[in-house]
Order: structure tokens, then C-alpha cells, then sequence
């Protein structure tokens, strides 16, 4: 027994929300976990750092938002959360625009003033681009709901930038996150629930793992000793990549990824606004996030500033992104059948399950799986 030193009932690979909600229940339950995280850090990408006072997301803008009343009593358990409402702006080369999709999109795109003339222009244009039917992919859906006009100015180049690859071969559901609204509402999420923690996310994360019964262990990689974890552990909660378990043995899933440029500027204020999306094509970032605006807080005449550029995934790089495309989402069901197999390992998270997720998904399936393991 070189790994398993304690006897732990547990190896949780991945310090992300699915891993510690998972080793912090199991705690609950006199189960002893030991987690441990390729990084060097934990909370995987909702991790979060101070600077000049400011709560920086180390990996892009995380605001938590759900309908789901059991997710948000469970997460405040760990934290206060701000109240902060999201209202993004988007910058088409030097116009601005409101986001989500709403009334005041509207009147800026087309000078309309009431949701009868908003919906007959955006009727209008649908049936000029010769829709009818289900939507077949993203652009067919985003001309659907909103209209020719912004699906050029707010969305084809965003998308197409976000995503590397054309919006005819994205999945519709993808727009479909975004709200459209015929109201004066610029709240980009429809959920009950909304905010970010007031002492940034990483807090929610210690508390979560601040038990005896816990041990993490950060910069420690999975795969360098795969083999005899599988031995020694008599079960194991995996939270990476589903491909990269079975050794890509069916070929690779694809992934998208982003990267992070940050800079200090010496004022309090540098964009007006915490989220900016930059939606032509041309513009090699995508958002551009000032993040003493998610909680108005910060030292005084300082401000940081974030650009976050899309790009290619492979090996090398995080993956942030599943691709849940059609032929992805095949190859995945293969890999779902393989993981049926691995009778002591539980697949879980955003890469374990190969998923879209937002938090508040992710929270939710931990906990499912959570009482699925602990219902005896
Ligand atoms: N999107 C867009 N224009 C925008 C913002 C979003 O076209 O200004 C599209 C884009 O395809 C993106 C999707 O909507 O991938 C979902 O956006 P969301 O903000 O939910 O993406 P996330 O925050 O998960 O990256």
C-alpha cells in the first residue's frame, strides 16, 4: 500500500465542485477521501485569487445562478453570496448593445419601442432567410428566435470566434442558453438565484474540504500512477476527462479551450461594466471581464482587466469546453458504455461526463450521485 497510506474509503481525482462536494458528503458520513489534483490549486475552474483587493476568477467569469432551490441552500452553506445580478454589454466594432437578447437589443438594433414591433422584425427577418421548420443548427436557431440582424452583429462572429468552427455546424442548443425577452430586462440569466460569493470562490472550497477525514493533494496527476490507484483504492470518483481514463482508446473527444491575458490599470473604473463581449469577428478576444465590478470591491484606484481569447484544445491545454456536437456526442456514448463497466469508479463533472454544465449542474449531479452511494 504505497498511495492508499490511510486506508481511505475514497481517491477523488479532481478538486473541482463534483470532487469536493462528493469528499466533503462522504466526510459527513465518517468516509475518509483522498483528492488529488493535477494542479496546484484547488476548485478547478471556479478557483479564485485576491489582488489589490479584488477577487480575481483565475479562469474566467463564474456567476452562479440556478432555479434549483436544493443547489442553493447547499452552496450557501459555504458562503455569502453578493446579490450580483449579470447584465452584459456587447461591443459590435464600436456599437453597444445590451445582453441578453431583450427589448433594449431591440430598440438599439431597430429603434422599435414596443415587443409587438419587435416581434414583427424579428418575424420578418426569419421569413426573408426562408426558415420554417426545426431549427438545423446554431445560425438556423439564432435567425429563429432573434432575427438576421443580430444573429450577424451579436452572434456569428462571437460564436464562430468562441467556438473554431462555423455556427451551420454547431448544435442549436448552444444559443439556446442565452434568454430572448420581450421585456426591458438585461439580466442575462433567467434563474431565481443568482450571485457571486462575497469572498471570491476558493473560500467556498476550503470550507468544503476542511475536514480529517479529507487529504488533498495538489500537482499530483492521475495517470503517472494509474494503475495502482485502481488497485489499492476500493473506489475511485473521477472528474477528468472521460477520453483521457480509457487512454483515448476510441479516439479523441474534442474540446475547446480559452486562455487569459489580465493587466492593472492604475483607476477604479476602466470599462464601466464587468462583462464586455466583443462579438465581430475580428476582435481576437471574445469578453473582456474588470472584475471589481462583480462585487464592488477593490483597492482604491486599482482595477484589473481580463481578455479572454478562445482557442484550439489539445493535450497540451485545459479543456474548458466539450464539443457537443453529433459526432462527439456519439463517441461519448461509447465512452459512457466503457465507464458502465468500471464497476468502482464513478465518472463525474463537466470533462468525467463530457457535458456543457454550468455550476449549479454540476453541484446538482454530486449530489445526486452522493445519495445514489449513500442510500443504504
Ligand atoms: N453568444 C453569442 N454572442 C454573445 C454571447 C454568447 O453569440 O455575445 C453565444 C455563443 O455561441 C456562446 C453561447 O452563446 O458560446 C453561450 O454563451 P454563454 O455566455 O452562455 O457562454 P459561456 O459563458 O458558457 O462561455
Amino acid at each position: 500500500m504505497e498511495y492508499n497510506t490511510k486506508n481511505y474509503d475514497y481517491l477523488i481525482v479532481g478538486a473541482g465542485p463534483y470532487g469536493a462536494i462528493f469528499a466533503h458528503e462522504a466526510a459527513k458520513r465518517g468516509k475518509r477521501s483522498l483528492i488529488i489534483e493535477r494542479r496546484a490549486h484547488v476548485g478547478g475552474n471556479m478557483y479564485t485569487h485576491k489582488e489589490n483587493g479584488i477577487n480575481v476568477h483565475d479562469f474566467g467569469a463564474h456567476i452562479f445562478h440556478t432555479d434549483n432551490k436544493e443547489v442553493w441552500d447547499y452552496v450557501n452553506q459555504f458562503t455569502e453570496f453578493n446579490g450580483y445580478i449579470n447584465q452584459v454589454v456587447a461591443n459590435y466594432k464600436g456599437e453597444l448593445y445590451n445582453l441578453p437578447f431583450n427589448m433594449n437589443t431591440f430598440y438599439q438594433m431597430w429603434g422599435v419601442k414596443t415587443p409587438e414591433e419587435a416581434a414583427a422584425k424579428i418575424e420578418e427577418q426569419k421569413v426573408a432567410a426562408g426558415l420554417s421548420g426545426i431549427p438545423k443548427n446554431l445560425e438556423e436557431q439564432a435567425i429563429s428566435l432573434i432575427g438576421t440582424d443580430i444573429y450577424t452583429k451579436l452572434i456569428k462572429g462571437y460564436t464562430e470566434k468562441q467556438w473554431g468552427r462555423k455556427a451551420t455546424e454547431l448544435p442549436s442548443f448552444i444559443i439556446r442558453r442565452l434568454p430572448v425577452r420581450y421585456t426591458f430586462d438585461n439580466n442575462y440569466f433567467n434563474h431565481r438565484y443568482q450571485g457571486v460569493p462575497v469572498d471570491g470562490y476558493t473560500a467556498i472550497f476550503d470550507k468544503m474540504l476542511d475536514s480529517e477525514l479529507i487529504d488533498v493533494q495538489v500537482n499530483t496527476d492521475f495517470f503517472s500512477h494509474k494503475e495502482e490507484y485502481l488497485a489499492e483504492f476500493p473506489k475511485i470518483v473521477y472528474t477528468g476527462m472521460i477520453d483521457q481514463y480509457f487512454n483515448y482508446e476510441l479516439g479523441e473527444l474534442e474540446y475547446r479551450s480559452v486562455r487569459f491575458e489580465s493587466e492593472t490599470f492604475e483607476t477604479d473604473n476602466k470599462q464601466g461594466n464587468a462583462v464586455i463581449n466583443y462579438t465581430d469577428a475580428e476582435t481576437p478576444f471574445t469578453r473582456v471581464m474588470e472584475w471589481r465590478h462583480f462585487d464592488k470591491k477593490g483597492d482604491e484606484n486599482k482595477t484589473i482587466i481580463t481578455k479572454e481569447y478562445p482557442q484550439d484544445w489539445d493535450r497540451t491545454k485545459e479543456a474548458y469546453y466539450p464539443v457537443n456536437d453529433t459526432k462527439n456526442s456519439e463517441l461519448f456514448k461509447k465512452y459512457r458504455k466503457l465507464a458502465d463497466n468500471e464497476k468502482t469508479v464513478i465518472f463525474g463533472g463537466r470533462l468525467g461526463n463530457y457535458q456543457y454544465y454550468d455550476m449549479d449542474q454540476v453541484f446538482n449531479a454530486a449530489l445526486k450521485a452522493v445519495e445514489k452511494e449513500f442510500k443504504d
